[in-house]
């Protein structure tokens, strides 16, 4: 047994303190470790660095430390158990470190645990306390991990069968507020820290629908016991982090419901998205898992071509549960597809990054975005629902809407209840082959393997969906709706509000402002010699004429230069979706509109 106390002897410091107890340690010197990255977010963070103090020792006896690299330590060799005292810096306000202040506490177990080398396999007991200061006096404390001592919902004893399962169980701890519901006949809680204003009934009512329709359709019973939500809700801020019986969120306040909405805001629906996206996790990558992924130490990168499935396919399903279990209307199911579609067609980054590669590359590129992103990469999230989408609608239109991707994922699920297998390469491109009754292995692999573009006008038609393009309005216009106006002519670059005028945050390959020599970061001033400010640069090209030329003057860094622009046609690469009328039968059956009609 394995057995950590945390707890903090200042909260205001931002300190976690740790103790803990190695029974029986490697008596040629036991090694500690903490991981280099988090399950679900492929990126080195190192969490090591965080550590301010460690100190061992046995039977009231210092022992030595020796670090061994950036993450790993390495104690005297010694006979009997061993006792680690240690500090953990916790100041990242994100769904993948730690945080503590005197408001509340956040930890995910890879920030906080240390890894007992050898005894990885071994049972866990964790008692959580509170920390030590007169404001966390009332705090309470939400966890899945399974509790041995202390109220619901209080400080207390903690136990995990192994190492994985210890850091697979976020904390939050605080005044926090909580909304409970029940789904598929397990208890589920939403716990929210931060200031807002929430309707709860609105809130129960649409993820209670939302968790329902996912364990039916992988079929009941739900994989864990309960589900927790965890929410930290900020002024400016959006993330989700998987886990296996609950989510870490971070959403903006202006993301909830408020009490008494009677229509789900924009912002609202992608905070839906956003919990059933983590939700949809629970079996697709927390339990159905590519191979290279299940096999991971959390030291070193592990490459897989596969998260265009893992990520991809959760990102089609999130928003499509939402529509199916009637938290939102079909037309604003088609606007957000349709959003997403305009995301991807925007990026040339598209033309040179495959989705497979996408994701082999995750560790370097797609988490570590600069500003030639959209030239450069492919989002396997956008592009991955997409093939998704495309597999789906595949199949129905082979299979006379017999099947669906539906029952591929349901072939996953029942594979990793027999065997607990995990997915290789190509795994999941046989069994859509099988499900559809047809070799589809070439179209597939041109698809997830390739860059050419994906068949979405032929295969949208197929459920009486035309997808369209048109212009851009503005800079704000994410696409997926029919607009009156478009812009005339195109900069070629993305526009923000800049230090003293506005801000190219993204020059594309070939546009117009990089033929002028304009770059990225670049703040332009004026244009023609009078000032530019968003406004007038909006009306500036919703006014000018391809072919027009233009004088730009910019700062790049402290320097003032000028360009000559020459503007160019806006290009039609903003999707939206029109439905037939009537809707036909295929676009019924997909979305599942009506369930109670069928
Ligand atoms: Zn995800």
């Amino acid at each position: 047994m394995i057995h950590y106390t945390i707890g903090s002897r200042n909260p205001a410091a931002h300190y976690f303190d740790i103790e803990l107890n190695i029974e029986a340690p490697d008596p040629a010197g036991q090694v500690v470790r903490l991981p280099a990255w988090i399950p679900g977010s492929y990126m080195i963070r190192d969490f090591a660095r965080h550590i301010v103090e460690i100190s061992a020792s046995s039977d009231g006896r210092q022992l030595g430390l020796t670090q061994l690299d950036k993450s790993s330590h390495q104690v005297e060799a010694c006979s009997g158990p061993i006792t680690l005292h240690y500090r953990v810096y916790a100041w990242d306000l994100s769904v993948r470190g730690a945080h503590l202040d005197t408001t509340h506490g956040f930890f995910n177990g890879t920030s906080v645990f240390l890894e007992v080398l050898g005894q990885s396999d071994q049972p866990c007991r964790v008692v959580i306390q509170r920390p030590a200061h007169e404001q966390c006096a009332q705090w309470l404390l939400a966890t899945t991990l399974p509790r041995t001592s202390g109220d619901e919902f209080g400080f207390g004893e903690f136990e995990a069968s192994d190492y994985a399962e210890l850091i697979d169980h976020p904390v939050e701890m605080g005044c926090f507020e909580r909304v409970s519901f029940e789904a598929g006949g397990i208890p589920h809680d939403v716990v929210l820290t931060g200031r807002f204003s929430l309707d709860h009934d609105i809130l129960a009512r649409d993820l209670s629908k939302i968790c329902a329709a996912q364990i039916e359709l992988f079929g009941p019973p739900a994989p864990m016991p309960r589900y927790l939500f965890l929410v930290m809700v900020v002024g400016n801020g959006y993330g989700g982090l998987e886990h296996r019986a609950s989510t870490a969120l971070m959403c903006s306040r202006k993301d909830l419901p408020p009490p008494g909405m009677t229509e789900p805001s924009a912002e609202y629906r992608q905070f839906l998205g956003l919990c059933s996206h983590e939700y949809f996790h629970s079996w697709n990558v927390k339990r159905i898992k590519p191979r290279a992924l299940a096999e991971a130490e959390l030291v070193d990168e592990v490459y897989t071509p596969l998260l265009w499935a893992f990520e991809g396919i959760t990102s089609y399903y999130d928003d499509l549960m939402v529509v199916r279990s009637g938290a939102i209307s079909t037309e604003q199911y088609l606007e957000t597809l349709g959003q997403t579609i305009t995301r991807v067609q925007r990026g040339r980054g598209r033309l040179r990054q495959s989705a497979a590669t996408s994701s082999f590359n995750a560790w370097t590129k797609f988490y570590q975005q600069d500003e030639n992103a959209a030239n450069a990469i492919v989002s396997y999230y956008a592009k991955g629902s997409l093939i998704a989408l495309c597999i789906d609608l595949r199949i129905r239109q082979l299979t006379d809407g017999d099947h669906s991707l539906d029952d591929v994922m349901r072939c996953l699920w029942q594979h990793y209840l027999d065997q607990g297998s995990t997915v290789a390469d190509h795994d999941i491109q046989k069994l859509v082959c099988e499900v559809a009754g047809t070799d589809l292995m070439p179209e597939l692999d041109a698809w997830i393997y390739a860059i050419q573009e994906l068949p979405l006008t032929e295969l949208l038609a197929s459920v009486g969906i035309e997808l369209k393009y048109r212009a851009a309005s503005g800079p704000q216009d994410k696409g997926g709706k029919a607009e009156e106006k478009g812009l005339a002519c195109s900069l070629g670059a993305g526009l923000k509000p800049g230090d003293g005028g506005v801000q190219l945050a993204t020059v594309e390959e070939e546009g117009a402002a990089q033929k002028a020599g304009l770059a990225a970061g670049d703040i332009v001033i004026a244009i023609d010699g009078l000032k530019a400010g968003m406004d007038e640069c909006e009306a500036w090209l919703k006014q000018g004429r391809a072919g027009d030329r233009h004088q730009i003057s910019a700062f790049r860094r402290d320097e003032l230069m000028h360009f000559e622009v020459e503007l160019a046609a806006a290009p039609e690469n903003t999707a939206y979706l029109v439905v037939a009328d009537p809707q036909p039968p295929a676009f019924q059956a997909w979305l599942k509109s009506h369930p109670d009609e069928q």
